[in-house]
Formats: structure tokens, C-alpha cells, sequence
């Protein structure tokens, strides 16, 4: 049985609760580039550092995607502007604080 967080109902991996009681004013930036052979990658920005990967794992899970993490920016794999916004929003993010350039 899976550890569930008592305060959002999601499995211990995917809550981001510890992490949004200290950093509920970070602002986090979601935008697209490309990159090579005209693909897209949807970039995030401003997950606090110590949650980047959990984030990851669970925006990847999320939108069905591949991607990576590096220091605090999240690179998925395509155009999920708009979805991902969506998944940290799901995943318990606060909507205001997250920009979609
Ligand atoms: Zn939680």
C-alpha cells in the first residue's frame, strides 16, 4: 500500500506539500522553445531545487512524455504548454504563481 499524504490525498512521490508550505511564492515559469529537428521541448522553471525531479517524474507521468531535469528547469519532450500548467496545477501547485509564457 502506498504512502498517502494525509493533507493532498496523493502518494508521498507525487506530494509536493513540504515543498509548497516553504516556497509558495516561487513563481514558475512554463514556456515552449524549439529545439533540434523542429521539434518543441516545454520548459519549466522555478520548481524549487530540491523538488525538481519528484516534479518531473510526476509532470512526465502526467502528460505521457519524456524529458529531463537540470538544477531548477524541468525539459519535456513537446508541446504541453497549456497541459502542464494543467499537471502542477493537478499536482498541487498554486495556479497563480504559474506563468505560461
Ligand atoms: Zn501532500
Amino acid at each position: 500500500m502506498p504512502d498517502i499524504c494525509p493533507k493532498c490525498g496523493l502518494p508521498k512521490e507525487l506530494c509536493v506539500c513540504t515543498v509548497l508550505e516553504k516556497e509558495t511564492e516561487n513563481k514558475i515559469k512554463v514556456y515552449t522553445r524549439k529545439a533540434k529537428f523542429d521539434k518543441y521541448v516545454t520548459v519549466v522553471e522555478g520548481i524549487g531545487q530540491e523538488d525538481v525531479e519528484r516534479t518531473a517524474k510526476s509532470l512526465k507521468r502526467v502528460l505521457a512524455c519524456g524529458g529531463t531535469s537540470k538544477g531548477d528547469i524541468i525539459e519535456l519532450q513537446g508541446e504541453h504548454k497549456d497541459a502542464a500548467k494543467k499537471a502542477l496545477v493537478g499536482i498541487g501547485y498554486r495556479e497563480e504563481n504559474i506563468d505560461v509564457a
